[in-house]
C-alpha cells in the first residue's frame, strides 16, 4: 500500500493482457494518474499469440499452478464474461474445456487427475465417445478416442480483442497510454524507494511502478540485484482456413497428443508441444521485445499435423493461413509471480504466467492492484509472492530447467 491520500501516479510497464489487466483494475478502484508504457505498438508482444483457453487449469494435476490460483481463474471467467455483457467484441464462447483420451490408460489417468482434484469445480465430468461427438457435432473422430473430461466452466475470447477492449475501457477512464516507449530502467531515490522510470521518451515519474512486460522482465529486475527464476519458450499457434468447423465447440486439449485446439470463425486454431522451445536454444531467433519467428518451429507443427488430423479429419492437408508465435514464461515452481519487489518498495511485479496469462491475467491485475491501492485481496497473496523463490538456487536458466524435470512442457527445454 502507498501512504498517500490522494491518487497515487503508479506507472504500468507493459501493455499485454497482464498490464492491461493491472491498470483497469486501478482505474475501477479509483486510481486516477494510471500511466501504461509500452515498448511496441498496443499488441505488440506475446499476447495476440495466445490461443485463449480459459479454464480453472490449476485444477488440473498436469499443471503446477497452486490451488490458489482457482479463485483467479473463475474471475478470469467473470471478467471477459462481463466483457462481453458490455457489448465488446471479444469472439467470447462459453462452451467448457474438453480434455481428450485416446487411450483407456490415458482416460483412467486424466479421470483421477481431474476428476479427484481437490480444487475441481462443481460440474467436472468424465465423458464418453459418444458424448464427445455430441459436444464437438461431430468434429472430432471419436474412434481414435477412449473418452475424456469435461470441464463446464471454460470459456474462450480472441486475446488480442481482449486487450483493446481493456485499453479502449483505460482511455475512456483517462488512463495515460504511452506507446513505442521502452522502460530503460527504475528510478529510486536513496533509501531504494521507487521514484519512477526512465524510458527512450524521457524520465516518468511514479509513486509506485508495476512490471508487466511478460517474458522481458528480468531485464528491469537485473539491474537492480532482483531476479525471477524463469524460462522463456517459444510457442506456435497456427490457424487454418476455415473449414466450417461448428461454432458450439468447447476449447480441446489432448495431453497424448501435446494439442490444443479450438475453432476460431470457422477455422481450427491449434498448436502441439512439439513446437514449443526454450527461446534460449533457438539459434538465429530474435527474442527481443515483439515476437519471434522460429522457422523450426513451424516445421515441427506441420509435422505432427497429420496425427492431429486422424482426430480432427478437417483438419487433413490444411495450410495455415495465419502462424503466430510467442514467449510465454514458465516459472521454476509452476507457478505465477504477483507481488512487491522485495528490494525496491513501491516496485511490483507480475509474472511467471506459465502460459496461462490470458486465464490469470484479469485475477493478477486485480490482485495487484488490490495491494497496491491498500484493498483487501480478494485472494491470499502469499503464494504469488516473488520472495517465494530463492535467488541463489537458481543462478542461471540451466539451473531452473534442472527443478522442471518431469514438467508437461520439459520436452521443449533441453
Ligand atoms: C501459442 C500460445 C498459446 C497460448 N494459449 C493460451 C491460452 O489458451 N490461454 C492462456 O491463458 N494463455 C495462453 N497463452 C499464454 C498467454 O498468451 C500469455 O501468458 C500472455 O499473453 C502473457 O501476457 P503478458 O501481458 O504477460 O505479456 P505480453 O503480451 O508479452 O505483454 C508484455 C508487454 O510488455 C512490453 N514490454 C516488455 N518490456 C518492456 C519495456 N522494457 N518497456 C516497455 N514495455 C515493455 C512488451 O512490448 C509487451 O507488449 C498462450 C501463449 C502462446 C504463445
Amino acid at each position: 500500500m502507498v501512504g498517500h491520500t490522494d491518487s497515487p501516479a503508479i506507472c504500468v510497464v507493459g501493455a499485454g493482457i497482464v498490464g492491461a489487466s493491472a491498470a483497469l483494475h486501478l482505474a475501477r478502484l479509483g486510481a486516477t494518474k494510471v500511466t501504461v508504457v509500452d515498448a511496441g505498438e498496443p499488441l505488440a508482444g506475446t499476447t495476440p499469440a495466445g490461443a485463449g483457453f480459459v479454464a480453472a487449469f490449476a485444477a488440473d494435476t498436469n499443471r503446477r499452478l497452486h490451488p490458489d490460483c482457482v479463485p483467479l481463474e473463475t474471475y478470469g471467467v467473470d471478467f471477459y464474461t462481463d466483457l462481453d455483457a458490455r457489448g465488446h467484441d471479444i469472439d467470447f464462447s462459453a462452451r467448457g474445456n474438453l480434455v481428450l483420451a485416446l487411450t483407456p490408460e490415458k482416460y483412467s489417468w486424466l479421470q483421477a487427475g481431474l476428476l479427484e482434484h481437490p480444487a475441481r469445480l462443481p460440474g467436472t465430468r468424465a465423458v464418453t465417445p459418444e458424448e464427445i461427438n455430441g459436444l464437438t457435432s461431430g468434429a472430432v473422430n471419436t474412434d481414435k478416442v477412449a473418452g475424456g473430461v469435461l470441464m463446464p466452466e471454460g470459456i474462450q475470447v480472441t486475446t488480442g480483442k481482449a486487450v483493446l477492449a481493456m485499453l479502449e475501457e483505460l482511455r475512456a477512464a483517462d488512463a495515460d497510454l504511452r506507446f513505442s516507449t521502452a522502460v530503460t530502467g527504475i528510478l529510486r531515490d536513496a533509501d531504494g524507494r521507487v521514484t519512477g522510470v526512465t524510458t527512450t521518451q524521457g524520465d516518468i515519474s511514479a509513486d509506485v511502478v508495476i512490471l508487466a512486460c511478460g517474458a522481458w522482465v528480468n531485464d528491469l529486475l537485473t539491474p537492480l540485484g532482483q531476479q525471477l527464476p524463469l524460462v522463456p519458450v517459444v510457442a506456435t499457434r497456427m490457424v487454418s482456413a476455415d473449414v466450417g468447423v461448428p461454432a458450439d465447440l468447447p476449447t480441446i486439449q489432448c495431453p497424448e497428443l501435446g494439442l490444443w485446439i479450438r475453432e476460431l470463425h470457422g477455422a481450427w486454431s491449434w498448436g502441439v508441444g512439439s513446437a514449443y522451445r526454450r527461446a534460449s536454444l533457438l539459434e538465429g531467433v530474435d527474442t527481443s521485445i515483439g515476437r519471434p519467428v522460429a522457422a523450426e518451429l513451424i516445421e515441427a507443427q506441420q509435422a505432427a499435423q497429420p496425427q492431429v488430423a486422424e482426430v480432427f479429419p478437417t483438419l487433413a492437408g490444411q495450410a495455415a493461413v495465419t502462424t503466430i508465435q510467442g514467449m510465454p514464461v514458465y516459472s521454476a515452481d509452476g507457478n505465477l509471480y504477483a507481488g512487491a519487489v522485495p528490494s525496491a518498495p513501491g516496485l511490483f511485479a507480475l509474472s511467471g504466467d506459465n502460459e496461462s496469462g490470458v486465464t490469470h491475467g484479469p485475477g493478477m491485475g486485480r490482485l495487484v492492484a488490490e495491494m497496491v491501492l491498500g484493498h483487501e485481496p480478494f485472494v491470499s497473496p502469499t503464494s504469488f509472492r516473488l520472495d517465494r523463490t530463492d535467488p541463489a538456487d537458481f543462478v542461471d536458466e540451466d539451473a531452473v530447467v534442472a527443478v522442471m524435470a518431469g514438467d508437461r512442457v520439459a520436452d521443449a527445454l533441453d
